[in-house]
């Protein structure tokens, strides 16, 4: 029986992930459960899975999950603030640890449970795109197990060779990450000023959290998602192609140099990527249905159109500028997201602050993780008043 603590299980992610454990209880049970504020979500998680603690970010929110599982006679502990999300995940008791907490928010906790040695399964991208190396570095000292959880690159994992150790050595020609093209993709570029949070939420193919949805329709996700992917796999740059593919089913796929490609499919339902990683290497089963080749749609693949989608063009950039870029390109992104979803900047203008933000960036590369800590909160700083100029310009 293993134990699993879940950063975020009040969101979509985390929705997913307790979807599979609930089809293997004889297998997995919930160690912890963590999540900001949402006291009805967690309330009913634990009074289902029972785990030994819960953690809320927020106070008073802690206080009442408190309440409400004294009076339901639950025996779940409930603990409050940020340390403890790091308690739950370097705990003892704990084997595999979910990281689903979104944006820089999941880089303590995350990196908490990389440094504990524990399987740790990578959802929180925002973490290793902020702190690279030094994430990395951490992972190899620890001999913690880092699974890919993003949907690419675990596609790209599972068409890697099991003994994978760097591209040149699996004969690898290119990684190629694909992605949708969100809910805009067609959208007459004029028209992008004025979209609203709703339509921008609403992807043709995934359900996600509202953070990711928006990255999703700039393709902010997909330039995290090349970071994250240059990260894991020890990829330079000219190792990974993007490739826009509107059906979301073949979910990224690894060229070979004797010309052969494999690719992971399926349906786009985030519950086969976490049943991946939390079996591997064995396989579990997810809820998922197969994908019926007969009654598929066309799978189509095209290049990305980089004038439609600069922030992809400014993650890619924030890489090859190393340093503090890519936490930069993250802090400006989650001001600039968190106030498009506000309504307090236009969609098309979320390229524009985050292209300020990184023209006007000189911190150098972190030595340790106060200073990407140091270089997201200037970054944030930076891209709050920047926002208000923008807004004021309009
Ligand atoms: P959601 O918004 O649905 O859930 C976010 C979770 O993080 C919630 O449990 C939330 O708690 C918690 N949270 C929010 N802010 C904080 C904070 N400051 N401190 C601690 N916890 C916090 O996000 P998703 O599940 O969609 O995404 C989670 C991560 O997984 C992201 O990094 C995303 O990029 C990645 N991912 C998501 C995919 C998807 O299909 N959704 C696919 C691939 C990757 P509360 O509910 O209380 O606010
Ligand atoms: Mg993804």
């Amino acid at each position: 029986m293993k134990k699993i603590t879940i950063l975020g299980a009040s969101g979509s992610i985390g929705g997913s992930t307790l979807d599979v454990l609930r089809l293997h209880p004889d297998r997995y049970s919930v160690f912890a459960v963590t999540a900001f504020q949402n006291v009805e979500k967690l309330e009913r998680i634990c009074l289902e899975f029972a785990p030994e603690y819960a953690v809320m970010v927020d106070h008073t929110a802690a206080a009442n999950l408190k309440a409400r599982l004294q009076q339901a006679g639950s025996s779940t502990s409930v603990l409050a603030g940020v340390d403890d999300l790091m308690s739950v995940s370097q705990h003892d008791d704990v084997d595999i640890v979910m990281a689903s907490i979104v944006g820089a928010a999941g880089l303590k906790p995350t990196l908490a449970a990389v440094k504990a040695g524990k399987k740790v399964l990578l959802a929180n991208k925002e973490s290793l795109v902020m702190s690279g190396k030094l994430f990395m570095d951490a992972v190899k000292a620890s001999g913690s197990e880092l699974l890919p959880t993003d949907s690419e690159h675990n596609a790209i994992f599972q068409s890697l060779p099991d003994n994978f150790s760097s591209i040149a050595a699996a004969g690898v020609r290119k990684l190629l990450l694909t992605g949708s093209g969100g809910p805009f993709l067609s959208t007459p570029l004029e028209g992008l000023a004025k979209v609203t949070p709703e339509q921008a939420c609403l992807h043709p193919n995934w359900s996600m959290g509202k953070k990711i949805s928006v990255d999703s329709a700039t393709m902010m996700n997909k330039g995290l998602e090349y970071i994250e992917a240059c990260w894991l796999f020890n990829a330079k740059p000219s190792e990974i192609e993007v490739v826009v593919h509107p059906q979301s089913i073949v979910h990224s796929m690894v060229q070979y140099l004797d010309g052969s490609v494999i690719a992971q499919m399926g349906q786009p339902d985030m519950r086969t990527p976490i049943a991946h990683c939390l079996g591997w290497p064995e396989r579990i089963g997810s809820g998922v249905a197969s994908l019926d080749f007969l009654n598929m749609k066309n799978l189509t693949f095209a290049a990305p159109d980089f004038e439609r989608f600069p922030c992809l063009g400014l993650a890619m950039e924030a890489f090859a500028a190393g340093g503090s870029y890519s936490t930069a390109l993250n802090a400006a992104n989650e001001v600039a997201v968190d106030k498009f979803l506000n309504g307090e900047l236009p969609f098309n203008k979320i390229g524009v602050l985050v292209a300020d933000i990184m023209n006007d960036w000189s911190l150098g590369e972190p030595d340790c993780i106060d200073d990407v800590i140091t270089a997201d909160q200037v970054a944030r700083q930076k891209a709050e008043s920047l926002a208000v100029s923008l807004c004021k310009a309009l």
